[in-house]
C-alpha cells in the first residue's frame, strides 16, 4: 500500500470516492493521488484542497468549542 509518498517521503492519507471502486492515496505536499499500486492517478483539485481546509476548519472549532468550558460560566449572578 502506498503509504509513504515516494516523492517527498511524507504519510499518505486513503481518500474513498464514490465513483471509484479502491480509495485513492492523497499526497497533501505534493497535491496529487495515487492508486493502491502506487501509480500516479491525477492532481488534487483547487475545490478538493478547498473542501478539505473548510472541513479542517469545521473540526477545529468543533473541537475548541467541546473544550471551553463556557457552561459552566456562574450562573445567577447580575
Ligand atoms: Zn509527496
Amino acid at each position: 500500500m502506498p503509504l509513504l509518498c515516494k516523492d517527498c517521503n511524507e504519510r499518505r492519507f486513503p481518500i474513498a470516492f464514490p465513483d471509484q471502486r479502491d480509495a485513492l492515496w492523497l499526497c497533501e505536499k505534493c497535491k496529487n493521488f495515487v492508486n493502491i499500486k502506487d501509480e500516479f492517478v491525477r492532481d488534487w483539485t483547487k475545490e478538493e484542497m478547498e473542501e478539505n481546509r473548510k472541513k479542517l476548519e469545521n473540526f477545529q472549532r468543533g473541537v475548541t468549542t467541546e473544550k471551553t468550558p463556557e457552561k459552566k460560566r456562574r450562573s445567577g449572578v447580575n
